[in-house]
């Protein structure tokens, strides 16, 4: 029995699968609407614009903004790393468009509402955590 934290991962669906994998090719992949072309995250089977079925998943830029976040001290489970960041994160590609995830590669001190932040892929079995980091300048 090994004392790093495991942490759960999410049970990949034919609705969710384009999310969790795109990362092994680089890339953040959102459901959009190919009859509206609206953007639809969390994923679900009909778009909330228009209520079309004919979603498809396509690529985002992984660029994004910090809306809120909070620093986690607690460790949950054996081996877990803390303090680390849990944020919302706007993405430019719509209006209401976010992503709840990590901001990662900076003291969790440091992260601020506005600040910009950009993709980055953490494997963990057959899953690739969209996670963000600041941008680099
Ligand atoms: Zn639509």
């Amino acid at each position: 029995m090994s004392d790093s934290y495991q942490r759960p991962l999410p049970i990949l669906t034919d609705e969710n699968r384009h999310f969790w994998q795109g990362g092994r090719d680089g890339h953040l992949l959102l459901l959009r609407c190919r009859d509206c072309r609206y953007w639809v995250h969390t994923p679900q089977p009909r778009c909330t614009n228009c209520l079309s079925e004919a979603l498809t998943s396509e690529p985002v830029s992984g660029k994004a903004e910090v809306e809120t976040f909070t620093i986690n001290i607690k460790p949950w489970g054996k081996g877990m790393k803390v303090p680390y960041v849990i944020a919302v994160v706007a993405l430019p590609e719509q209006p209401g468009l976010r992503v709840t995830t990590n901001i990662v590669d900076i003291d969790p001190e440091a992260v601020y509402i506005g600040m910009a932040v950009e993709v980055r892929f953490e494997q963990d079995e057959d899953v690739w955590l969209p996670m963000f980091a600041p941008v680099a300048n």
